[in-house]
């Protein structure tokens, strides 16, 4: 393909998308495949030449467009958004165009600085304190990671190296194995399943944390837990708090959570992947008070901010903590302004060494959007969610199974397990939407996030409609079930 045909091409292709986008709600939004069943619609080898553009395209709708699960449909409402938008996709676009891999501030010196400059703008917008902004001249400053995961992974085994550091010092006897052998992560028993995989990756403990009644961490339980590992001689190093846990969006309290990871030096990790682009809006800002005794922070724009994956914001207090655990200098990446309070090589900051300009995405967005326009689409999608809230708490047969504070409902048939699995059951064989459930105190639950950038008020009503017309068939067969058994019991 020449420049030529590029030109041509890639003016069908924003085509293609748009008008993909356009109608994707007349699309079945989940896929109706069986395991496997790509492979034999395609070549079982590469092919030895070329091939025509025309016969590609031709494939993408034969082959691909089947088998996708369409999470830009405003049928869609399984596990959290993945907002995307035009203005995103631009950038993206772009970003692949210029095509460079910015690891240091020389290998691109424009990727790297918006990068910078991106993360104090969405970290104003949110309101963090001045420590975790780069512009004030201080330790902190952001950096995009490509997904929550590598964020917390980042922190874990930042506050890993800085604990074994400190132990060594005070005790230079000690090995690194036997330290590490007795450190102790914590998190929420709600927490995402990323937050424990970051351990077995780090290689130490992690212990999970009961909750309270509202899903939530407290003070006095991880007080206590602390306390009692430390008395039997292990050495609590990382905490990993939830804002907006992936189950049911609850909250742990932070600004009790903070002060006594503080005092026992404890690395806290906040992990807002979803709920925390919300706190640009100030009537939830509140829920991120506490963030100040945190060491390291992090929100996903690509969940709820209108920018396509992959995009995780994280800030951290001290970046030293970072870079000195992950700081490696070989010669090829040596540059002159290495140093310079200016300059931020993030390759330190993350796992791998490549990074795509990603920025460009941010800056896009917030300049098209501007933060009025980005705090109207969040208000939409909780309204939404409230919306829904009310047609199941209108509905006796259904119940409201945690408190609604964001963009997400979890909700059960009041009754049984097996019934709530019937229903989801029913649910994702009809395609029409596309809902995943959650276990919320050994129960099984029912999720309903709200997630299309175009999702509107009568998505929402019709995923109701589709969702009582369903329950009420399977309350039916239950109905006549429990009559029989009450004759039976009569004639007895
Ligand atoms: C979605 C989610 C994650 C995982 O996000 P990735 O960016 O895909 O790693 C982690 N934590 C929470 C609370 C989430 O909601």
């Amino acid at each position: 393909m020449d420049a030529a045909e590029f030109r041509r091409r890639g003016k069908e292709m924003v085509d293609f998308v748009a008008d993909y986008l356009e109608n994707i709600e007349h699309r079945q939004v989940y896929p109706d495949v069986e395991p496997g069943y790509l492979r034999s619609m395609i070549p079982s080898e590469a092919p030895l030449e070329p091939e025509s553009y025309e016969d590609v395209i031709k494939d993408v709708d034969r082959v691909i467009m089947p088998g996708v699960t369409h999470w830009q449909s405003p049928h869609f409402h399984a596990y959290f958004p993945s907002t995307t938008s035009f203005p995103s996709i631009l950038a993206d676009l772009l970003s692949s165009g210029i095509g460079t891999v910015g690891f240091t501030w020389a290998a691109n010196p424009a990727c790297n600085e918006l990068e910078t400059v991106m993360l104090d703008w969405l970290g104003k917008m949110l309101q963090l304190p001045e420590d975790f902004l780069a512009e004030t001249q201080g330790q902190g400053g952001g950096v995009i990671q490509g997904t929550a995961s590598e964020a917390t992974l980042m922190a874990l085994l930042s506050a890993r190296f800085k604990t074994v550091k400190c132990v060594k010092e005070s005790d230079p006897q000690r090995s690194e194995a036997d330290i590490i052998s007795k450190l102790i992560a914590y998190t929420s028993e709600e927490a995402h399943s990323s937050v424990e995989k970051a351990s077995v990756i780090g290689g130490v403990v992690m212990r999970m944390v009961p909750t309270d009644d509202n899903f939530s961490v407290r003070a006095e339980t991880l007080e206590k837990m602390v306390a009692e590992d430390k008395a039997a001689g292990f050495i609590p190093f990382f905490f990993c708090a939830t804002l907006g846990t992936t189950p049911c969006c609850a909250f742990d309290k932070i600004d009790e959570l903070g002060p006594i990871c503080n005092a026992e030096n404890i690395w806290m990790h906040i992990d807002a992947a979803y709920a925390g682009c919300a706190f640009i809006c100030p009537e939830f800002r509140p829920l991120l008070n506490g963030v100040e005794f945190a060491d390291s922070f992090n929100i996903n724009p690509h969940k709820f901010l209108l920018v396509n994956f992959d995009c995780s914001a994280m800030w951290v207090k001290k970046s030293a903590d970072l870079t000195r655990a992950f700081q490696m200098d070989p010669e090829y990446l040596k540059h002159d302004n290495q140093g310079s309070g200016l300059v931020k090589d993030y390759l330190h900051w993350v796992i791998p060494m490549g990074r795509r300009f990603r920025s460009l995405k941010l800056w896009f967005v917030f300049r098209m959007y501007g933060l009025s326009g980005l705090q109207a689409f969040i208000r939409k999608h909780v309204e939404m969610a409230q919306a829904f809230e009310g047609l199941v708490r209108e509905d006796k047969n259904f119940e409201i199974c945690a408190e609604v504070v964001m963009g997400l409902v979890c909700f059960r048939l009041k009754g049984s397990d097996e019934l709530n699995k019937d229903l989801l059951k029913q649910i994702t064989r009809m395609g029409k939407i596309y809902l995943v459930p959650c276990m919320l105190r050994g129960r099984f639950v029912l999720r309903f996030a709200v997630c299309g950038r175009t999702t509107e008020l009568r998505h929402i009503q019709a995923a109701w409609k589709h969702i009582t017309e369903l329950s009420s068939k399977l309350l039916q067969n239950i109905f006549d079930y429990e009559g029989k058994e009450r004759k039976t019991d009569q004639s007895g």
